[in-house]
């Protein structure tokens, strides 16, 4: 439930149609703050406000409230700490709940002298901490934050058969709206392919060209766009090139230049490595382009990331077990994402939102750090590790949170905005998954579950 203008209103209806003049209303005064009452018996509700999204007012969480919201309301996330996006907000994330606009610094050029070469990877970010900008967002780091701000890192069983590419493009370019860089709005810079038909397939290339148009201008510097897709392919092309293929986009080859992909092979080689040991994953890219005076679309920089079948993004086949586990098991949780940061940053893999607390899961291997200590003491969080060097993955700790098989999951909408409705009807508790088993190789203390041991944080 959320309180409007001293109004209570049904989380499920927010979005209906004669409630707009009211949400209107509370945007043009910024100082007015609706609340989420989700935890409201703790803390009287949490502060939100309203936000002017492809032209309807949305309710949207304040910055920096999300760990304080309920785990099972829809606005909950992580503490920040536990992903790469803590040390990125205020800096290269600059949110602003008065305008409802977000500004983002880019630590990468969205302009190229016409006689420079182009090709270059995204590759500052990558296995080199001590070089990490974290006044400015890298290209895998946005596309990190486009996912997060889509919330497709976000699951409940209900979305389970629920995404595909229009649902993943509608909701990329609604997180978009929002965000503004230096000299253009984001949405201006951004393009993701039409989900193809053949019927449509002139129709669809006319738009495209005309989306690309703005970077043929005059002058020396030409302008650059961003394309994000998930790959087809990336095939050798003639002339010691390569064309990377966009899945819905068969005729809109991106040329690779040689040195592009050689710093990409050298910066995403697991990448590469995942798509290939796993079959049903998928791999999401984010490049910058040009286009030259002869309309040939060029890669200038390229960023990529995993995702499973059901778009969760994952960095190791270990982690792909895990998500794989969770979903299969009914599972609710929500992913992190490492935006800037090195992957030997301990940061969590995962946060479970159907535990009471939510439990933080780390893999840890011999390259990386343990888990810090929890970001904030008054946050009730849980720790569960698994060192994947050492031992096969510990138990997973039960459900403890009740879920009502009523709620709102019923009217889920193909993007991910389920909502349950917290501590309502009981329901009989998980069994735990896997079940706990003996470690052979290994001391099994280190990797336990957070319920039994001491790395549990209340
Ligand atoms: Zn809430």
């Amino acid at each position: 439930m959320y309180a409007i203008d001293d109004q209570i209103i049904d989380r499920a209806r927010v979005g209906e149609d004669y409630l707009q003049p009211l949400l209107a209303a509370v945007h043009c005064s910024p100082h007015h703050r609706p609340r989420c009452l989700c935890s409201a018996s703790e803390t009287g509700g949490v502060d939100m406000y309203v936000a002017r999204i492809s032209g309807r007012y949305v309710l949207k969480r304040m910055p920096g409230t999300g760990p304080h919201h309920a785990s099972a309301c829809a606005s909950y996330t992580p503490p920040v700490e536990l992903t790469g996006l803590a040390p990125l907000l205020g800096t290269a994330i600059r949110e602003q709940p008065s305008t409802g606009l977000t500004r983002l610094a880019l630590g990468f050029p969205m302009a190229r002298s016409t006689g420079r070469a182009t090709a270059q990877a995204d590759t500052g970010d990558i296995e080199a901490p001590d070089e990490v900008d974290v006044s400015k967002l890298s290209l895998r780091g946005l596309l990190h934050f486009l996912w997060d701000e889509a919330e497709f890192v976000r699951w409940v069983p209900a979305m389970s058969g629920r995404r595909s590419w229009p649902a993943i493009r509608r909701y990329v370019l609604m997180a978009a709206e929002t965000k503004t860089t230096k000299t253009r709005d984001l949405s201006e810079l951004l393009w993701l392919p039409e989900p193809f038909t053949v019927a449509e397939k002139a129709d669809i290339a006319a738009r495209r060209t005309a989306a690309f148009a703005p970077l043929l201008g005059p002058g020396k510097n030409r302008r650059l766009m961003l394309a994000l897709g998930e790959v087809k392919d990336i095939a050798p092309a003639r002339f010691g090139r390569h064309k990377l293929l966009i899945k819905h986009a068969p005729d809109c080859p991106f040329i690779v230049e040689p040195e592009t992909l050689t710093h990409v092979r050298h910066a995403f080689g697991t990448e590469f490595a995942l798509r290939q040991a796993l079959p049903g994953s998928k791999l999401i890219v984010l490049l910058t382009f040009g286009v030259t005076a002869a309309g040939v679309a060029v890669a200038d920089r390229i960023a990529l990331m995993s995702v499973s079948a059901d778009w969760i993004p994952f960095e190791s086949v270990f982690e792909h077990t895990l998500i794989s586990g969770l979903i299969g098991h009914g599972r609710r949780f929500t992913k992190s994402l490492r935006y800037n940061q090195p992957t030997t940053s301990p940061l969590a893999s995962l946060v479970l939102t159907d535990t009471d607390p939510p439990t933080a899961c780390y893999l840890t291997t011999a390259a990386t750090a343990g888990p810090p200590p929890p970001p904030d003491p008054n946050l009730p969080l849980r720790q569960w590790i698994w060192n994947t060097a050492v031992n096969a993955m510990p138990g997973i700790p039960p459900t403890t949170r009740h879920i009502s098989r009523t709620g709102p999951d019923r009217g889920l909408s193909p993007r991910h905005n389920a909502e349950e409705a917290p501590h309502s009807t009981p329901t009989k508790e998980a069994p735990t998954w896997p079940t706990h088993r003996t470690h052979p190789t290994g001391d099994s203390t280190k990797n336990s579950c957070a319920t039994t041991s001491a790395s549990t944080t209340t």
